[in-house]
C-alpha cells in the first residue's frame, strides 16, 4: 500500500461547513494527526488513529505525520479553518525542506473555509473590497513586526483581518494593537468582534473603535476592522466594492 499524507482545513467548528473533499479524506483516513482540540472534532473509528498533539510542536507533529505517510499509512493532518492560513500546511512543507528522501510523497493541501470568510458572512461584507489578514501572535515572530505591519495595513486603508488576537499569555498586546488602530483610523471606524463562529457559543458584536476595549477579544475572537468607507446597513456591516 502507498501512503499519503492530506493536510485538510475543518472549517470554523460547523460540521455543515467542512467540505465534502475533506470528509472524504477523513473517512480514508489511518491516522490523524492535529492540535488536541481539532482532533477532537474527528469521530473514533475501528482503523483510525488519532495522535493529538500540543499546539507549539508543529515541526515535530509535521516530521511524525510525513514519515508515517512514507512508512505506507493515509495520514490526514488537521488544522481549523483553511491548513494554509496560519497552521499546518506550511510547517509540513518546512519539515518536508528537511527531508530530501520524502520529496516524492503523494501530499494534498484541502482547503477549508478560514475564520476570516466565515465571520465576514456572518457580518455582512465588511472584506468587499483590499483586506489583509495578520496574526497577531508574536509565537513565531517579533511584536514589534506586528505593530509596524497593523500600522502601514492601517495607513493604506485596507480592510483588516486579525486572527490570534489575545491570549492568557500575553494579555496586553492587543490593547497595544487598539490603540495604533485608534491612532491611524480614528475612532468612528467600526471594528467587529466575531466569536467562535458557526459554533453554539457564536457571538458578535460591531462597534466604532472608539468603544473597543482589549477584553471584548480571545483566542477564539477573529477581529475585522473595516476601512475608511466601511458602513452599516440594518444589521449588517459592508465595504463598497468601490474605492474612496
Ligand atoms: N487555520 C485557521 C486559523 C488558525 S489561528 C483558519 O483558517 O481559520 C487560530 C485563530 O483563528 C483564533 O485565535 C481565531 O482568531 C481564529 N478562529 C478560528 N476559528 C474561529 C471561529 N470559529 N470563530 C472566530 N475565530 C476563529
Amino acid at each position: 500500500m502507498s501512503g499519503s499524507l492530506v493536510i485538510a482545513g475543518l472549517g470554523p467548528g460547523a460540521e455543515s461547513l467542512v467540505t465534502p473533499e475533506v470528509s472524504a479524506a477523513l473517512a480514508e483516513a489511518t491516522d490523524i494527526v492535529g492540535y488536541g482540540p481539532y482532533v477532537a472534532r474527528i469521530p473514533a473509528r475501528e482503523g483510525l488513529t488519532l495522535h493529538a498533539t500540543d499546539n507549539r510542536q508543529e515541526l515535530e507533529r509535521a516530521r511524525h505525520a510525513l514519515a508515517m505517510a512514507a512508512s505506507g499509512r493515509r495520514v490526514v493532518v488537521v488544522s481549523s479553518g483553511d491548513p494554509g492560513v496560519f497552521a499546518m500546511a506550511a510547517a509540513v512543507f518546512e519539515a518536508l525542506e528537511g527531508m530530501p528522501g520524502h520529496h516524492e510523497l503523494d501530499i494534498r493541501v484541502l482547503p477549508g473555509i478560514t475564520a476570516m470568510l466565515a465571520a465576514s458572512g456572518r457580518l455582512g461584507a465588511p472584506l468587499g473590497h483590499d483586506f489583509c489578514a495578520i496574526n497577531l501572535s508574536d509565537n513565531l515572530k517579533p511584536f514589534a513586526l506586528v505593530e509596524r505591519r497593523v500600522r502601514l495595513a492601517a495607513e493604506a486603508d485596507f480592510a483588516m483581518a486579525f486572527y490570534n488576537p489575545r491570549s492568557m499569555s500575553r494579555p496586553d498586546q492587543f490593547a497595544r494593537v487598539l490603540d495604533i488602530l485608534l491612532e491611524a483610523c480614528g475612532p468612528e471606524r467600526l471594528i467587529s468582534f466575531a466569536r467562535a463562529v458557526s459554533t453554539p457559543e457564536e457571538r458578535l458584536e460591531t462597534l466604532p473603535l472608539g468603544e473597543a476595549r482589549p477584553e471584548m477579544a480571545d483566542m477564539r475572537t477573529l477581529v475585522l476592522v473595516g476601512n475608511a468607507a466601511t458602513r452599516r446597513v440594518g444589521r449588517f456591516v459592508y465595504t463598497p466594492r468601490s474605492a474612496s
